[in-house]
Order: C-alpha cells, then structure tokens, then sequence
C-alpha cells in the first residue's frame, strides 16, 4: 500500500497544472500523480486543436484564458521552454444578422480597450480566394450556409503545442520533487470513516466519513486528500459515490487535409492577418465549422463541434467517422474555399469533450473530502493554468485564487454551492 498527501488522479492538462502549482506552494507534500495511461497528457489533451484566445466578453472566461496565456507567453519568453506559441490569431466569420447581433458586445469590447480588426466580404474573398456569397448557390441555401459578411480577426489569440505545454508541466512538477505513475487505474475511491470503529462494512450513513484514496490495479493508495482530474471521465469515479459533477463526454473529431496544391499552401501561409505566418484559427458563420492551420505539418485541420443529436457518450478510444467528413464537413468546407476540392484526409482523430451541462465552464470543488477539477468544456488548454492555480488555491482553504499576473478570482465562483459564472455574449 501507497500513502501521500494528496493523490491526484489525471495526468492531463488540468491534473498536471494542479499538481505543479499545488507543489509549488507546498514542496513538502507528498503528492503522487496517477494515470490510467502510459504518459501524461495522453486523454483528451492530446486530441485538442490547440488553439487560444483571449478575447471573451464574460470575466469569467476572460480572467481565466487571459492569465493561462499570459502564463505561456512567460514560460516561453522568460522561462526559455519553448511552447512553439504561435500569435496566429482568430478569424471569425459572421453572416449579416450574426454581425448585427454581435456588433454591440464587440464594440463594447473595443471601448474596454479589447483590440480587434473587421474585414469586409470582398476584402476576404481577395485575401483568400474564397466565396463569401452562397445566394445563388441552391445546394448551400438547401445546407442553409451563411453567407460572410464580415470577418473579425481577434489577434491575442493562437496556437500552442499542447505536448510541450505537457512536457513542461510534467517537468517541473517532477523537479519540485513530484512523483507521478503510469499504468496507474483507479478502480474506485476509498471511503472510510473519520473515526472507524474497525465494524465490517464501514462507513455506515450515521458516521462521518471522506474520500481518503483510491484502489487501483496497482493497489491501494492511501491519501489526506484526493482530487480528481480525470476530465471526460470524472463521471464514472464520482457516480459510485453518489456525487453529482454535471461532467459529460461528448466525442469531437479533427481531419488533417495536407496542403499538397497551390491553393492550399497559399491559404495555409497567408500572412495578411498575423505576423505568425500562417492562416489565422479560422470559424465559418453557419454551421461554425472551423480551419486550424498546421503550417509544421503542411496541414489544415478541419473540425466542427456538433451537439444535437451527438450522444454523451464515455469512450476509451473514440474514433473519428468517415462520413462526418465525407457528407458534413467536406460539403461545408468546399462551398466557402474551393481549394479543398477533392481533398480527402491524410489523417484523423477523435477525442473527448468535458462537458459542463451547467453552464460550460470549469469546475472546481470540494465534497466529502474529496476535490474535482475539470469540466472546462472543450477549453481547457486555455484555461488550464489558471484552473490549475484555483484549485491549488482550493486545497489551501483560500478564498481567492492568484491568477498569473497577480488577478484575484475568488475560489468558489466555479465551486458547485455558490456558483458564480458570467455567461459569455461572444459565442462562436
Ligand atoms: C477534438 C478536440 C479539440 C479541442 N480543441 C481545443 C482547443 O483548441 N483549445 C482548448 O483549449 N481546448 C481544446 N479541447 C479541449 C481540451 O483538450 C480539454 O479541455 C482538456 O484537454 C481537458 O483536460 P483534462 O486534464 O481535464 O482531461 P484529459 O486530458 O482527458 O485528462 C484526464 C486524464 O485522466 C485520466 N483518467 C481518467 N480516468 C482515470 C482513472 N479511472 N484512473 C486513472 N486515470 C484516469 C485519463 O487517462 C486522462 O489522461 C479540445 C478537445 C478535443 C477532443
């Protein structure tokens, strides 16, 4: 048997940021860093786009993503561990009414000092060889396409190289004096009574019990405190218990088209947006199905997030489907950029959203002994240093987090009792 501190389970981007700031505050706990897997990030963080933005109309969203990108660019500027950040940008498509209705939220942004650059529909088309008006198209108004009638171009945003942001996480944690294992599958939490009185079967419902570990393939592991961070997963360990996280998996899949013609190379390294030398993030108006450029692979990667009538659905190894590309986003695609005409995928995956069904955003909380963290909905790249810091700042019993940058965000705004979350107006 095993015993530490704190056992965290989840070697992802949310387990690896708490373990390293929980062990750069206290470096004399022993914690110990389980997963099921053979490496860290290899879950659902190792299937993102990798994007990032930092323009989001809700403090919520805002505070979280600004300091996590904040954070990276100092890790990589000043720490010399090279995250291979790119400042590509977002470029947002909207149709006319979807430009309307977001035009006071961005304005509002801008008088708030938010920076951002509107294109119009024929500077676009010119940029980037594409079609901005489908009217006459019969089969896109049959798909219901939007037309684009402006173009946002948000530039504090971009990509990063999630396996570096991974290895550095992991690094220092370890050089904190960390530990972590592998292999390493949580069967089930253990739940003793505070005070056992050594009778079979205990806890009973009148004794005072908490999580204190967790019994693995490995075997038992005892621990002060457990904290899960087992993203898409939370739900099968926190069930058993009877403890509600209102996390649920819902599959997402990424195709790789390599940019072997003209044309897609030509739009893969447009630098008409950005210094970065590539295509911006780019989000189409209706459905927003979206490009992310690979320019270190010569690919694009297309990708759409849909909800009805996906399932939630928990799967080890989701796979990606031949036909939502074929018949979904190839047919969107193809219609706004010409360019992919034909093109069939080199490669594809799948991987896992943590949906928050309250309200899609991160959750941090404690019950019986027991702390989650996770639930960041599909964003937990750009959110993962700040997550990681709250719920540090959560095992401490502080009421305010310290964000990177010195921001406070008080702990118990993405707890589940006083839940405090601003919706977001700026929605893709
Ligand atoms: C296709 C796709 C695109 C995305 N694009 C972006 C993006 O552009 N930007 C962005 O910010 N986010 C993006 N995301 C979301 C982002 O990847 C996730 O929000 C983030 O990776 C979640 O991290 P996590 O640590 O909570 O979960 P995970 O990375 O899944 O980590 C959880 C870990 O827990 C382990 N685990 C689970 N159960 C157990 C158990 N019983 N015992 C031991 N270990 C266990 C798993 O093996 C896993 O390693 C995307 C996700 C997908 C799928």
């Amino acid at each position: 048997m095993v015993e530490c501190d704190v056992l965290l389970v989840g070697a992802g981007i949310i387990g690896l940021s708490t373990a390293y700031h929980l062990k750069s505050v206290h470096p004399e706990l022993e914690i110990l860093l389980v997963d099921k897997l053979g490496a860290a990030g290899q879950g659902s963080t190792a299937k993102s786009a990798a994007a990032f933005r930092c323009l989001f109309a809700s403090r919520t969203n805002f505070a979280l993503a600004d300091s996590s990108a904040e954070f990276y660019r100092h890790v990589q500027d000043d720490l010399g561990f090279d995250l291979k950040l790119r400042w590509a940008g977002y470029l947002w498509f909207f149709d006319e009414s979807g430009y309307h209705k977001m035009l006071p939220v961005l304005k509002d942004l801008s008088n708030r000092g938010f920076k951002y650059v509107e294109y119009d529909e024929s500077e676009l088309a010119r940029k980037l060889d594409m079609r901005t008006d489908l009217a006459n198209d019969e089969e896109a108004q049959m798909m219901g396409l939007g037309n684009v009638y402006k173009g946002i171009v948000i530039p504090k945003a971009g990509l990063i190289d999630v396996d570096s942001l991974v290895k550095f996480y992991e690094t220092e944690y370890l050089r904190l004096g960390g530990k972590i294992q592998y292999n390493t599958d949580v069967k089930e939490l253990l739940v003793e009574p505070r005070s056992p009185l050594g009778m079979p079967g205990e806890p009973y419902f009148w004794q005072d019990a908490s999580v204190r570990g967790a019994k693995t393939n490995r075997g038992v592991i005892k621990a002060e405190k457990t904290v899960i961070a087992a993203g898409a997963w939370t739900a099968q360990l926190l069930d058993p218990l009877g403890i509600e996280c209102f996390v649920k998996a819902k599959k997402r899949q990424i195709f790789s088209i390599k940019a072997k013609t003209e044309a897609l190379k030509k739009l893969l390294f447009t630098k008409d947006f950005s210094a970065a030398g590539c295509l911006p993030f780019t989000i189409l108006p209706k459905p927003s199905a979206y490009i992310r450029p690979a320019p270190e692979e010569d690919a694009l990667w297309l990708a759409y997030a849909d909800e009805f009538p996906r399932a939630f659905k928990i799967e080890d190894d989701p796979e990606p489907e031949e036909n939502f590309y074929q018949y979904g986003l190839y047919q969107v695609l193809v219609k706004y950029f010409p360019q992919f005409t034909d093109c069939q995928p080199f490669s594809a995956f799948a991987g896992l959203y943590e949906i928050n069904t309250l309200d899609g955003q991160p959750l941090v909380f404690e019950e019986n002994g027991l702390m989650v963290a996770g639930g960041a909905s599909g964003s937990g790249i750009l959110k993962a240093d700040a997550i990681g810091r709250i719920a540090a700042a959560l095992y401490e019993g502080e009421e305010y987090a310290s964000l990177y940058g010195g921001k406070a965000f008080k702990v118990s705004d993405l707890g589940l009792k006083n839940r405090n979350i601003e919706p977001e107006k700026l929605v893709i």
